[in-house]
């Protein structure tokens, strides 16, 4: 076997196309592989796929795979066929999808790299610039998305995410059976769900949802009602314990301006005490018994999440205890709290009926922390979208070639 059949056979290629020279350039380290197909060839019409005569072609370049410490290339004349019924076409090549630079194999080992590598660091190791290697994982995530079956998706947990500092925000429709993150839509509210249910076209059945966790806020639960009327709304242990540390924060930081001690304690209180440093824990025994409003806040939020400890009947006596404490107690961020969770009170119960712990959110939460450090320095919100859905929408992309 000389090296032009060698190479023909690891490229796969099948006549009319035959590898015509191999070059190997020492100095730069480069690997070029000349591609061309028979005198006379004819070849399928992309849309009819009948026989047609080669009517130009148009001489491209795609970077290949590695061959050992040598960047390889593939050049070859591509042709345009040209039917009868359907005029002048490029043909399908073999070793590359149409408009892309980078051949199949190159592009099933991005794939594969992109589930434990950053976008920076496959570029540096393919040396490959990064808005290539994007746009090679959006292509096949948004493929592989158009795929995704919907149709037993009954439960849904919606949660919306600061993005550029809290500036902006992003809703996650996930689907809790599935554990996977099924649309990102911009902004947040009431809009985000009809745009929700458009992106699935027509491949969820927004009748068939059944249980929907989500937050307190009148634009989620309006948006809920209207697109999903027969599911039961859920107000899980994450989305109450998010509301307790958006009020505890709110309270330490008015308070914080006349009390230095409250400076830099923001993550202290938003922890669980068995989450903390040694450290953390050392600075949180210096406040956490101090007479201030903070510290009387944090201990609501200790005492409510007794809650999901209880069987249905008791949490709702529970809650039912803890919204009379946190109603007469003199922090009215708090009362008022007590207030929407009094309004919301079945709600809550159903999530501790249902048995939804925290965890999805977890799990949810850890995924997007990952994403956002695999999209790190990313230009396009069209690209952080795409990491998201690749670490997090369990998707089946082509990893093999
Ligand atoms: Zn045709």
């Amino acid at each position: 076997m000389d090296d032009k059949q060698l190479f023909q056979a690891t490229l796969g290629l099948k006549a009319p196309w035959f590898v015509s020279d191999v070059k190997l350039n020492k100095v730069e380290k480069i690997l070029d592989i000349f591609i061309d197909f028979e005198r006379g060839a004819r070849f399928p019409c992309p849309e009819c796929q009948s026989p047609c005569e080669v009517h130009d072609t148009n001489q491209r370049t795609w970077r290949h795979l590695n061959f050992f410490e040598y960047e390889t290339f593939l050049h070859a004349r591509v042709p345009r066929a040209s039917c009868p019924e359907h005029g002048v076409r490029q043909v399908e090549l073999p070793w590359a999808r149409p408009n892309s630079g980078f051949t199949l194999h190159i592009e099933a080992m991005v794939l594969a790299l992109s589930d434990e590598m950053s976008v920076a660091g496959i570029a540096g190791h393919l040396n490959v610039n990064e808005d290539s290697i994007w746009r090679i994982l959006q292509y096949y995530v948004n493929e592989a998305r158009k795929n995704v079956d919907l149709s037993r998706v009954d439960q849904l947990a919606i949660d919306e995410f600061a993005v550029q500092k809290g500036h902006r925000y992003v809703t996650f429709f996930y689907d809790l059976r599935g554990r996977r993150v099924i649309h990102i839509a911009e902004g947040k509210g009431k809009e985000s769900f009809t745009s929700f249910v458009q992106a699935t076209e027509g491949r969820l059945d927004p009748s068939k949802i059944k249980l929907v966790c989500l937050d307190m806020q009148p634009s989620f639960i309006g948006g809920c009602r209207e697109t999903f009327p027969a599911a039961v709304m859920v107000f899980d242990h994450f989305h109450v314990i998010k509301l307790l540390n958006d009020t505890i924060n709110r309270i330490r930081l008015e308070e914080a301006r006349e009390n230095g001690e409250l400076k830099e304690t923001k993550f202290l209180w938003l922890k669980n005490p068995e989450n903390l440093t040694e450290k953390q824990e050392r600075n949180f025994q210096r406040v956490k018994d101090l007479d201030i409003k903070t510290a009387k806040a944090y201990q609501f939020k200790l005492a409510i999440q007794r809650t999901w400890e209880l069987p249905p009947q008791a949490a709702r006596r529970y809650l039912q205890k803890w919204i009379a404490w946190a109603e007469r107690c003199n922090l009215p961020e708090m009362a008022k709290l007590a207030k929407s969770v009094r309004n919301h009170l079945d709600g809550i119960v159903e999530s501790v009926r249902q048995r939804i712990t925290s965890g999805y959110a977890e799990g949810l939460n850890n995924k997007i922390r990952t994403a956002f450090r695999r999209a790190y320095g990313f230009k396009a919100k069209e690209y952080r979208d795409t990491m998201i859905y690749l670490v997090a929408g369990g998707l089946s992309l082509p990893t093999q070639c």
